[in-house]
């Protein structure tokens, strides 16, 4: 087992940045997401520990050495893909032993091995690919060939034959991809157990949010080549360290507004236009410099109660009266796109028995505790 440790590392190609100085510690037997947009750089970061992209400037280190310079295949790492490439000529049980039969070919040629010791190799590579086929639900496909398997078993598959190899470390690059929803859910689940199981650090492309904020024991959020905030998935949801991490970990995304902080009889308010509602107390300290001026207020859509069943007492500063613009019934809970006046639109969460109409006016409440304010310049959280 090992982490890894990515210091300053820089990549670019050419005049584009994709990825500019980052610094992560993926600790020993974690899960780390790496999450953003496309394009931002999550690829090419995981390519530079694979080995696969030359580093432009920085290090990174997988256990205790410095992996710079050394060969992909000497880096004790596998990698799982979105296109899982396993060769179609190959049953199962030689996809998966395949790799590690080639790790013995050059000591054939160097004559290093005594008959005993051949017996006893193939004897362990047998007893690896059945352990892990086994572990994964394989063992009755292991004759078959790729095309002979859905989407899902060749997924399996494509990550057996990483495990097999009992490597320090996984990089797996939107595994997930390729597979209906359904089976996504299901492999993501699978996923999580086998690594519950086998404890493996392990390094996990995808722009998927969803993913991220299910899989990962911590999550690196990226954008234009930067590591915006890495910490625990609830942690980053519930503070997000700028806009964009808020706008972009949470479905359906946190509502961000255009607002003024304003001092009146002792309470602070956010003046968002159509409407005021007071900040909490814990936060008026923070928001003293802020009075007069500009900033963005956030509040997620589960944090946008119906008042007629609202769980938080409605008081006049922190309920407002709203137009019903869309009701989208997700069976748990209804999704309400509201018109607070301004022809802005607010997003909510509201509950299945939610008394909202189309086109009628509704009076929602807002859990200030839970809101957000980002400065307008800089973008960073002011909490
Ligand atoms: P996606 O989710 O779309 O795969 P990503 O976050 O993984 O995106 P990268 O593939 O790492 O992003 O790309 C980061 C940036 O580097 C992009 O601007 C991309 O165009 C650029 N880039 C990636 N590979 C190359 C290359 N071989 N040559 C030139 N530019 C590249």
């Amino acid at each position: 087992m090992a982490r890894v440790l990515l210091k300053d590392l820089t990549k670019k190609f050419g005049t584009v940045t994709a990825v500019d100085k980052v610094n992560l510690e993926v600790r020993d037997k974690e899960f780390l997401v790496l999450v953003g947009p496309s394009g931002c750089g999550k690829t090419t970061a995981l390519r530079c520990v694979a080995g696969l992209e030359e580093v432009s400037s920085g290090q990174v280190q997988i256990g205790d050495r410095v992996v710079n310079d050394v060969m992909p295949k000497d880096r004790d790492i596998a990698m799982v893909f979105q296109n899982y490439a396993l060769y179609p000529h190959m049953n199962v049980y030689d996809n998966m032993a395949f790799g590690l039969r080639l790790r013995m070919l050059p000591l054939w040629y160097k004559g290093l091995f005594q008959m005993s010791e051949v017996r006893q190799t193939k004897g362990s590579i047998d007893r690896r690919v059945k352990d892990t086929a086994e572990m994964l639900g394989l063992t009755h496909l292991l004759k078959r060939r790729p095309k002979e398997l859905s989407g899902g078993q060749r997924q399996r598959v494509a990550l057996g034959r990483a495990i097999v190899r009992e490597p320090a470390a996984f990089l797996m690059d939107e595994p997930l991809s390729n597979l209906d929803a359904k089976l996504r859910v299901q492999t993501r689940a699978e996923l999580i157990k086998l690594h519950v199981r086998l404890g493996i650090t392990t390094i996990y492309v995808t722009h998927d949010q969803v993913e991220a904020m299910t899989m990962g024991d911590r999550i690196a959020v990226m954008k234009d080549g930067l590591v915006q905030q890495c910490d625990r998935p609830l942690e980053i949801y519930n503070h997000p360290a700028n806009l964009f991490v808020a706008g972009f970990i949470g479905s359906p995304e946190m509502n961000l507004l255009e607002a003024t902080v304003k001092a009146s009889n002792g309470d602070i308010l956010v003046d968002a236009g159509s409407y005021q509602v007071n900040m909490p107390e814990k936060h008026k300290e923070s928001l003293k410099p802020y009075v007069g001026k500009s900033v963005r207020f956030g509040i997620r859509p589960e944090d946008i109660y119906d008042k007629s069943i609202s769980l938080i007492p409605a008081q006049p500063g922190n309920t407002i009266g709203v137009q019903v613009e869309i009701t989208e019934p997700m069976g748990s809970s209804v999704l309400l796109e509201l018109d607070p006046g301004d022809g802005k639109t607010l997003t909510a969460n509201a509950g299945a028995d939610t008394k909202a109409r189309i086109g009628e006016p509704l009076e929602v409440v807002l859990d200030m505790s839970k809101a957000h304010i980002f400065d307008a310049e800089t973008e960073e959280a002011v909490f």
